[in-house]
């Protein structure tokens, strides 16, 4: 019998595709750490017949300042940063 086999073995961590960044709050310059999940946070459309992924991302700072700080990102089909955008803060 297999149970305890079973019982102990761990299941398989699902791989973590992370890409993280950072940016500075244009008003009040505090920075805030981001994070787009390669796996579900991207959303794909096609040009021409090739795939890319796009992600937009909102991100406020934990200071009391709500600024709102929007940035997106292109990734090839084998997610690899293409071009950035930020609005409300930069890239640091
Ligand atoms: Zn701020």
């Amino acid at each position: 019998m297999n149970f305890f086999k079973k019982l102990f073995s761990s299941s398989p961590q699902p791989q973590r595709n992370d890409f993280t960044f950072k940016v500075k709050c244009k008003r009040c310059g505090e920075e805030i750490q981001g994070r787009i999940d390669l796996v579900n946070d991207l959303s794909a459309e096609y040009e021409d017949d090739n795939e890319f992924y796009y992600s937009r991302k909102v991100l406020m700072g934990e200071k009391r300042c709500f600024q709102r700080i929007e940035v997106q990102f292109k990734f090839s089909a084998n997610k690899t940063l293409l071009d950035k955008d930020i609005f409300g803060g930069e890239f640091i």
